[in-house]
C-alpha cells in the first residue's frame, strides 16, 4: 500500500516539473533554472506553496502575494502525472517497461499542453520521444532485465525500427495526399491558400505517430492515426455547440489515442479484423 502512495506522490512532484517543462520549452528557457515565480508579480514561489495538488486548494487557488488566480491546469497536470505512475505500476511493477512507458505518457502529457497553448510543439520533442524509446527496445531486446509476462512489453529493436519507419512513412505519405486535396479544395473554392493553411497534417503529428510505432508496434501506430479522428470531431462537436470554437490542436487526440491503443489496441484489431 505504502509504495503505491509513495510512487503517486513522486508522480505528482514530476508532475509539477512537467508544468515547468510546458510553460517554458516553448519559450526556449532553461527548465532548471531560475526556480519557480508568480507569472504576474514575480514572487518567488516559496516551497509551501508549491506543493502538488495541494498548495492550489489551501491557496485557493490564488497568488500569495497578488491574488492572481493560477489556472486550474497545474493541479490537473499533477494529478494526472500521479495517475501514470500509480496505473502503470499497478499494471507493470517496477520495471523497465514501467520507466518506458511513464517516460513515454509524461512526455504525451507536455505534448499535448504545449499543442493546446501553441498549435505547434518544439521539433525535438518527438525526437527526443523516439530516440528514448529504441534506447529502451535496444536494452530490453539484450533481455538485461527480467521482464515477466505482460500484455505489452517492450519492442524488441527491430520492431521498435520497424513501428518508427512505417509509422512515419504512413502517416507522412497520407499527409502528402491530403494537402494535395486541401490545395484542390481551395483552389476550387477560389480561396488564396494562406501560409500553413494547406497543411493537411503537420510534420509534429507525423513525428508523433513514428514515435508511437517504436513504443507499440507498427499497428498500434496506423491504429492511434485512425482513432485520433475520432476523438477530435467528439470534441470538435463539443467545442462548436458550447465554446464556439474550432481551432483544433490535434496532439492531445493523437495522445488520447495513443493511450486507448496501449490499453485496447490488441483488442480493437480482433474486433475490427
Ligand atoms: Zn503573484
Amino acid at each position: 500500500m505504502y509504495e503505491k502512495i509513495i510512487l503517486f506522490v513522486f508522480g505528482t512532484c514530476i508532475g509539477s516539473f512537467l508544468n515547468v517543462c510546458i510553460y517554458r520549452l516553448p519559450k526556449d528557457k532553461s527548465i532548471v533554472f531560475p526556480p519557480s515565480s508568480c507569472p504576474k508579480c514575480n514572487k518567488r514561489i516559496k516551497w509551501y506553496d508549491n506543493i502538488p495538488v495541494l498548495s492550489y486548494i489551501f491557496l485557493k487557488a490564488k497568488c500569495r502575494n497578488c491574488k492572481e488566480p493560477i489556472p486550474f491546469r497545474y493541479p490537473l497536470v499533477e494529478f494526472i502525472t500521479g495517475l501514470i505512475f500509480l496505473l502503470l505500476y499497478l499494471k507493470f511493477g517496477i520495471s523497465l517497461v514501467y520507466a518506458q512507458f511513464v517516460f513515454l505518457f509524461c512526455l504525451l502529457v507536455v505534448v499535448s499542453f504545449i499543442d493546446i497553448d501553441y498549435h505547434a510543439i518544439p521539433a525535438y520533442m518527438c525526437v527526443l520521444g523516439i530516440t528514448v524509446g529504441i534506447i529502451f527496445s535496444f536494452v530490453s531486446s539484450l533481455k538485461v532485465f527480467e521482464s515477466g509476462v505482460y500484455d505489452i512489453t517492450a519492442m524488441p529493436i527491430y520492431d521498435a525500427i520497424l513501428g518508427l519507419l512505417i509509422g512515419l512513412g504512413f502517416t507522412y505519405l497520407f499527409k502528402l495526399f491530403g494537402d494535395v486535396f486541401l490545395s484542390i479544395f481551395l483552389y476550387l473554392r477560389n480561396k488564396q491558400s494562406i501560409e500553413g493553411e494547406t497543411e493537411s497534417l503537420g510534420l509534429g503529428d507525423v513525428d508523433f505517430v513514428g514515435m508511437v510505432g517504436v513504443f507499440l508496434g507498427w499497428k498500434m501506430a496506423i491504429l492511434c492515426f485512425f482513432i485520433a479522428p475520432f476523438l477530435a470531431v467528439a470534441y470538435s462537436i463539443f467545442a462548436i455547440i458550447f465554446k464556439k470554437s474550432h481551432l483544433i490542436p490535434y496532439l492531445p487526440y493523437l495522445s488520447g489515442a495513443t493511450l486507448i491503443c496501449f490499453m485496447w489496441g490488441p483488442k480493437i484489431l480482433n474486433f475490427v479484423f
